[in-house]
């Protein structure tokens, strides 16, 4: 056999040789084979291609960019071999089988020192391309021997490339093994665990990944561990969803499934997606899933609804408040405001009693809540009895004694919030019949430091917190803003009430004063008119007062003025007007009466008078008093003319004698004068 010498050419590669030595240098890299421990499977099938072939060395030589791998070796001690000085190098390069039955002989080879080394020097070499499936030579299995072998045939050639494409497949299906293994170990340590289910229903699980215990946590891999189905982690009401996710893998439906639940156990939640794998008739034969822990999504995705219930809450309260501010603008009516407040307010704190109650200091400084609206409190006869009688009477409501839990909260101006009100030092228990109090929160309403009233909730599922508190802040606030608008609102009526009142009372004599007479004189008159009813005013003028000044004092002619307004009241009816029109000048307005029974009242009072003695200090006095009278008729024009009238009568009266009445429209009756007893 002729000596095959094929040597590769040493001058500089082209582009394409250099681009195809990169390719293949990268494929032999994806083996990764380089640099690893050594390989039984290998190692026993060189020692069996040796045995085979009858030669002491052979190797599985990876051809690297600078020097050989032996991944497998018998007969040979180096694991590493330089590129330069190699046949195997050549074997690569030119992508075929060599066989060199000399190398003593070969003008290349001889060179080298392992082939010319004197004791073991090589002279015998045979190697096969070592060949991906993407036609890559990465290396080569190849036989040495320390003597010439020409007797190596085109079959031992064959049988030669036949075991190296068996170190091939060796090789590659190590590399799979790598990678399935890698793939594995990324997943098991990663936050994904993969599971492979049976088509059985319940489904059993084939394969579970490591990590798949810290996705269940303990007491789930138990539960596997014990061969129980892994639908029963789930809620019961979870697990229709569960196989129904599954099953859909066989009815060949969408190729994905995804599905979110909750372990039974309540504290992880597990978003799962499964595949199914079918055979070549389309059969299901497993599904495949991965699992992730979606505990702390869902739990972010819990408290952001929470937070957007608290967020509604809020705004309810708002819009609540604003409402109440409004109503209490519109009408000042803090019991409408509080009405319109209280359903929500049990609402939103989910209470089931509460008050809205208002602190009154009675005038001996004695301190009750009025309570504008409570939740129904009628848990027996007498209490519905008594809440029915309440609710029917506006600002009854009351609460007297203010010695017990509640009574705390406005008599110490502090907040009580106890989910054992039993216990509580300020508790003297419920009435008897009311229903068990298990939770209280009272709240006082102050404006600048001052209780003005108090907010009581009772009954709280789960009880009372801070929280509770903290969402009714800007409530109370409001509250206690409109309770102060409140007290001030009704120090304002009551003063405006007292300046109406000094604007048309004579502050000496309490009666009507000019103004307030004049008005009302005015209104008659109009009344009259229309309804043709008759009435009758009188201008009546004490006699000689200046007089009782002269004598008496000022202060005994007030008092004698004080006393005729008497004689005036006593003698009069309450729908007569009597008004003090000037100094000693009074007017008295007679509604529905005829004109004799006008003079019979007034009459009255002149001869009352006549009959009075006024005493002042030491002294008494007497006084008298004449008096002009006016019917209203129809041809009056108007006020002015019926004054007039009345006072030409009063003219009458007193040029007349005084201490009499002339009536202005009857001279028949008007001259019915008593005598005057004065001296002038
Ligand atoms: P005649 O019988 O003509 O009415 O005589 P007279 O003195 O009552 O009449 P005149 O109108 O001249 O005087 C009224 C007096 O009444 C003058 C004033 O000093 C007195 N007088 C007016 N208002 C008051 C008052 O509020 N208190 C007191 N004590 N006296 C008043
Ligand atoms: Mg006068
Ligand atoms: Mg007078």
């Amino acid at each position: 056999m002729p000596i095959a010498t094929a040597h590769v050419s040493s001058v500089t590669p082209t582009a394409q040789e250099a681009a195809q030595e990169a390719q293949r240098l990268s494929a032999l890299r994806s083996l990764e084979v380089l640099d690893t421990p050594p390989d039984p499977d290998l190692d026993r099938l060189t020692r069996l291609v040796a045995h085979v072939f009858n030669v002491p060395t052979c190797l599985v030589s990876m051809v690297d960019s600078e020097q050989l791998w032996f991944k497998a070796r018998c007969g040979f001690a180096d694991p590493r071999f330089p590129r330069e000085t190699s046949i195997c190098h050549h074997v690569v390069m030119k992508q075929q089988t060599l066989v060199i039955s000399d190398l003593s002989r070969d003008p290349l080879f001889s060179k080298y020192a392992w082939v010319q080394q004197q004791t073991n020097g090589f002279r015998f070499y045979a190697g096969a391309p070592l060949r991906t499936r993407e036609g890559h030579v990465v290396g080569t299995l190849c036989l040495l021997d320390t003597r010439p072998r020409t007797e190596f045939t085109e079959a031992d050639r064959t049988r030669l490339s036949t075991f190296a494409d068996v170190v091939m497949s060796i090789l590659q299906s190590h590399q799979q093994r790598l990678e399935i293994r890698r793939e594995r170990e990324l997943l098991s340590s990663g936050p994904v665990a993969a599971l492979i289910w049976d088509t059985h229903t319940p489904a059993s699980l084939l394969y579970r990944s490591g990590n798949l215990h810290d996705i269940l946590g303990e007491a789930a891999m138990r539960h596997l561990d014990d061969g129980q189905p892994f639908e029963q982690l789930l809620p019961a009401d979870r697990q229709d969803a569960f196989r129904a996710a599954l099953q859909a893998h066989a009815l060949g439906l969408d190729t994905w499934q995804e599905i979110t639940y909750p372990l039974a156990d309540g504290e992880r939640w597990v978003q799962q997606i499964t595949r199914g794998d079918l055979d070549n008739h389309g059969q299901l034969v497993r599904v495949r899933g991965f699992l992730l822990d979606v505990t702390a999504t869902k739990r972010m995705e819990a408290s952001l609804r929470q937070q957007e219930a608290e967020r509604r809450q809020v705004q309810r309260l708002q819009a609540l408040i604003n409402e109440a501010q409004q109503n209490f603008l519109l009408s000042k009516d803090i019991q409408a405001a509080c009405e319109a407040l209280f359903e929500p307010l049990l609402q939103i704190t989910g209470s089931r009693f509460g008050f809205i109650g208002i602190t009154h200091i009675d005038e001996v400084g004695h301190k009750s809540l009025f309570v504008p609206t409570i939740s129904n409190i009628s848990w027996d006869e007498g209490s519905r009895h008594w809440y029915e009688e309440h609710q029917k009477r506006p600002n009854a409501m009351r609460f007297n004694n203010l010695d017990n839990l509640f009574g705390h909260v406005v008599t110490h101006g502090e907040v009580v919030l106890t989910n054992a009100p039993a216990t509580h030092p300020a508790s003297r228990g419920t009435p008897k019949g009311h229903p068990n109090l298990d939770s209280f929160l009272g709240i006082p309403l102050s404006f600048n430091g001052e209780v003005l009233g108090m907010i009581g909730l009772g009954n709280r599922e789960g009880g009372f917190d801070e929280a509770v508190q903290q969402l009714l802040q800007p409530l109370v606030v409001t509250l206690g803003t409109l309770l102060h608008a409140r007290v001030v609102e009704d120090q304002r009526q009551a003063m405006e009430e007292q300046l109406r009142h000094l604007a048309s009372v004579d502050a000496l004599t309490q009666l009507a004063n000019r103004r307030a007479f004049m008005d009302a004189a005015e209104q008659q008159f109009r009344q009259a008119r229309r309804y043709q009813q008759p009435c009758t005013l009188a201008l009546l003028d004490l006699d000689h007062f200046k007089r009782i000044n002269d004598e008496h004092g000022h202060a005994g002619g007030d008092a004698a003025l004080k006393a005729f307004s008497q004689v005036m009241k006593q003698s009069t009816r309450e729908t007569d007007l009597i008004g003090r029109v000037g100094g000693e000048e009074f007017a008295v307005l007679l509604t529905q009466t005829s004109e004799q029974e006008a003079w019979v009242a007034l009459e009255r009072i002149r001869q009352q008078l006549s009959q009075t003695t006024v005493a002042h200090g030491n002294s008494t006095m007497q006084l008298t008093v004449s008096i002009g009278m006016a019917p209203w008729h129809s041809a009056l024009h108007g006020l002015e003319d019926w004054l007039t009238q009345a006072d030409h009568a009063l003219y009458g009266a007193k040029s007349g004698g005084r201490n009499c009445m002339v009536c202005a429209t009857t001279p028949s009756i008007g001259r019915t004068v008593q005598p005057a007893e004065h001296p002038d």
